[in-house]
């Protein structure tokens, strides 16, 4: 899904934070992905720019303070933000990292689901973070 501009900017007032020419540009670029993003991520994707590095970063950290994009993954210690846009979107499925190409993948919900709508654990579990790694389906080479 992608946003305007204008859409960008409504999202970060209803967050009550100020609508700041990178900050559009990240809320862009992570609205846009199906995958949660790294800083490093959201710098490709943003290209060249007069903004650098540390800019997107705190930036970053603005919106996952304000709730607006959280840290929904934490593969191999690097913190990937998703754009959170109701209840339902926080990517509570499993996160499957390749080691071969370092894409990011999201899983079915279901691998999780009987573990975190059923049972005694039910109520407990208020946040998932499920990582799996191995080689993603592109990289795999095919039997023989
Ligand atoms: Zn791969
Ligand atoms: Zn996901």
């Amino acid at each position: 899904m992608t946003i305007n501009k204008d859409e960008a900017r409504r999202l970060l007032h209803e967050s009550n934070l100020r609508a700041t020419a990178p900050r559009v540009a990240v809320l862009q670029i992570l609205a846009s992905s199906r995958t949660p993003l790294s800083h490093t991520e959201v710098l490709e994707l943003l290209g060249e720019t007069d903004w650098d590095p540390a800019t997107i970063y705190r930036n970053l950290v603005k919106l996952r303070d304000a709730g607006v994009a959280p840290v929904v993954s934490r593969v191999e210690g690097i913190d990937r933000y998703s754009l959170v846009r109701n209840q339902h979107d926080e990517h509570r499925h499993p996160h499957f990292i390749c080691e071969d190409c370092g894409q990011i993948a999201c899983l079915p919900a279901e691998l999780t689901a009987s573990m975190l709508l059923e049972g005694p654990w039910a109520n407990s579990i208020q946040s998932a973070m499920v990582q799996l790694r191995g080689e993603c389906p592109d990289c795999l080479e095919p039997p023989p």
